[in-house]
């Protein structure tokens, strides 16, 4: 079982990777596909490892192939088939969203008590008397409905629903639903949303800003925060190895360095794909695979971690390529600790 933060990602990168393949992208890197979700690289690595799909090195991920992947993980074998109860402004505006739209789960039928909605097709979808429903969805075997009746209506709907074999239920009502805890419910909450955007506006979009993030553990504004940091950052690598106690082993390039993302790791693969001419690389992996891989991508330094030197091989491959060595005494997390408290120093 994987949690629902995790499917909701899956199918917004599904999304986007369709709109990609349709704009004619074959082959897309994790740290792409992440900064088109608003998501860390590492997330959308650690989503597809889930679901057993894995890039290459060299291409990043497959589209088609990701596409196809994401589908196994996400759609039944059978069509899932989904009631609609409520068929006002939002039901009409969701009949009409998903008329024709994801095969594999599909609105088959929908209720409202109006007899002047009842025996007619909205966007393909027949709107039956919500008296006949509960029989309705057990014939049907449908186990997903949406409700987009009133707040006061929500509950009673529900309990038919559950009773008739709803398993998921998706409520756009303000109310919240009493119901078994094996039933899924997913509250789409649009006030909220409107609230929340209003209010990170209000702060100029930085939802770093807002004391102890999101809340839920969630590192993405950890990172963006960083990103800001170091993209405001003029500190020059040299400056910061002094003010990590980090060793400078090779000068860098003539006149300085200054990147505009840290990776910290130690597989080749993930280096690669993480890899750029801004980025500092920091890694436990002190061996000539890190100084191919700077040498490849052009990175611009390199901090070894734990005090561990470089060879004379590595050091002539970094002259050579103008990459900047500096070895940390410290762990990978304690160095990436310093050098965000280094940044954040330099700002406040
Ligand atoms: P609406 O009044 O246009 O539609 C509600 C529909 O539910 C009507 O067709 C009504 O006949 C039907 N209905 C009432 N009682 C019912 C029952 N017991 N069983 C079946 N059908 C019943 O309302 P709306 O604007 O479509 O909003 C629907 C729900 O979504 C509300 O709870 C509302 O608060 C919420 N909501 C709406 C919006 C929006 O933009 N319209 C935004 C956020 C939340």
């Amino acid at each position: 079982m994987v949690s629902r933060k995790t499917v909701s990602r899956m199918s917004r990168y599904r999304r986007l990777l369709q709109s990609l393949r349709e704009s004619g992208v074959e082959s897309i890197y994790s740290h792409q596909l992440a900064r088109h979700a608003v998501v860390s690289a590492a997330q959308v690595r650690r989503d597809l490892m889930v679901i057993g799909y894995s890039g290459s090195p060299n291409k990043g991920y497959d589209v088609a192939a990701c596409i196809d992947s994401i589908g196994s993980f996400l759609d039944g074998a059978a069509r899932q088939e989904v009631a609609l109860v409520g068929v006002g402004n939002l039901g009409h505006a969701v009949l009409s969203h998903f008329a024709d739209k994801s095969p594999s789960v599909s609105i088959v039928a929908a209720f409202d008590v109006d007899p002047e909605l009842t025996d007619t097709l909205i966007h393909g979808v027949r709107c039956v008397d919500v008296s006949l429903m509960a029989e309705l969805v057990r014939d049907l075997s449908i186990e997903i409905a949406v409700l987009t009746v009133p707040g006061e209506a929500a509950q009673d709907a529900a309990d038919k629903l559950v009773s008739a074999g709803v398993k998921s239920i998706i409520s756009f009502a303000p109310t919240p639903l009493a119901v078994p805890n094996e039933i899924f419910v997913e509250y789409m909450d649009i006030t909220a949303a409107l609230e929340s955007a209003a209010y990170f506006a209000r702060l100029g979009g930085r939802e770093e800003s807002a004391a102890g993030g999101n809340g839920d553990g969630d590192i993405e504004p950890m990172v963006k925060k960083l990103e800001s940091l170091l993209a405001r950052s003029n500190m020059k690598l040299e400056d910061l190895a002094t003010n990590i106690g980090a060793r400078m082993v090779t000068a860098g390039k003539p006149g300085g360095t200054t990147v505009a993302k840290v990776y910290a790791g130690d597989r080749v693969s993930d280096l690669l794909n993480e890899a750029s001419d801004k980025t500092l690389l920091v890694s436990n992996l002190a061996s000539v695979q890190m100084l191919r891989v700077a040498e490849l991508m052009d990175v611009p330094g390199i901090c070894f971690v734990n005090g561990v030197e470089p060879d004379a091989e590595m050091i002539q491959l970094a002259e050579d390529n103008d990459t900047l060595l500096m070895v940390s005494p410290q762990g990978v997390f304690e160095t990436c600790g310093l050098i965000y408290q280094a940044l954040d120093t330099e700002h406040t």
